[in-house]
């Protein structure tokens, strides 16, 4: 095998397109935020940030984690910034956002692992957004479940906690995480009455049967929504490419999940956790 596969065709697309609207990049830059559209070089950047669409992350932007499929930094990150709970609110207010998608980084340094100041940014996104429904994707909060209880105290819409990968390719794919801790905080998540979401990504070296007992694992947990996506290395530090899988099989991929009984299934090659968050049908049934 040769060390980096060639990108097929239907993954040609230009990365380093600048085709952004100053409205989203300024409401960004303008109140000293982090995204993960930026920070994980995420390939829908233009077309989300076009839409006015961002996944803020919270936190900072340095983790102290270090998963092998990550483009976030990692090492000892700074104190948390105190007005970041009330900017990300005014960016959504800016962004005129209907639906926010808020993320972490992981704060394994911090007493409570980051998840007041993840209460206090729901609070505040909600406070001055009243109409905006939030999906918070938040880290597993190394399995403390009264953490979680601290977002979900403040009435998240969704709640999002991604899986990433098959049982026996976690611990090479990331770091700290458990295949089991992660079910079991989406398994409290759902226990709680909330709208549960997972994400996976394929093309490390999974096969397909890994794919569905995945899937099985995560509908026995009561996980409603899974987004399916194409790893794609973002430099050559990280963990390589092992298959690009065709989009004809994330089709299957998604009519395999919703037979099974997921909600909605969002399952394609560019497929991220938050794209197009804001179409699930759980939202749209709302309106
Ligand atoms: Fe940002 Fe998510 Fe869109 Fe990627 S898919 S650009 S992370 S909002
Ligand atoms: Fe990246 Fe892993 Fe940190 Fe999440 S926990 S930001 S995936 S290094």
């Amino acid at each position: 095998r040769p060390p980096h596969l060639p990108k097929p065709e239907w993954l040609k697309i230009d990365l380093t397109s600048t085709t952004t609207t100053r409205h989203t990049s300024d409401a960004v830059a303008g109140n000293h935020l982090n995204t993960i559209c930026t920070s994980g070089l995420c390939p829908n950047k233009a077309e989300c940030w076009k839409a006015g669409t961002a996944t803020l992350m919270i936190g900072g932007n340095v983790c102290t984690r270090n998963c092998r499929f990550c483009n976030t930094p990692s090492g000892r990150p700074q104190p948390l910034d105190p007005y970041e709970p009330l900017n990300v609110a005014k960016a959504v207010a800016q962004l005129q956002l209907k639906h926010a998608v808020i993320t972490s980084v992981d704060r394994d340094d911090l007493p409570d692992l980051g998840a007041r100041h993840w209460s206090l940014t729901v609070k505040a996104i909600k406070e001055l957004n009243p109409h905006t429904t939030v999906e918070v994707l938040i880290p597993d909060f190394q399995g403390r479940l009264d953490l979680v209880d601290m977002v979900l105290a403040e009435q998240p819409y969704i709640v999002g906690h991604n899986i990433e990968t098959v049982r026996r390719l976690t611990p090479a794919v990331r770091s700290v995480a458990q295949y089991d801790q992660s079910l079991d905080v989406l398994r409290h998540i759902a226990e709680r009455g909330f709208t549960a979401k997972s994400g996976l990504m394929l093309g490390l070296g999974e096969t397909e049967q890994e794919v569905e007992q995945t899937m099985d694992d995560l509908l026995a947990a009561g996980c409603k929504i899974l987004t399916i996506g194409q790893y794609l290395q973002p430099t050559l530090r990280h963990i390589a490419v092992k298959a690009y899988i065709k989009p004809s099989k994330f089709a299957q991929y998604k009519q395999l999940g919703e037979d099974k009984g997921f909600e909605q299934v969002v399952s394609g090659p560019f497929v991220r956790s938050s794209y197009h968050a804001e179409q699930y049908k759980t939202l749209q049934r709302q309106e």
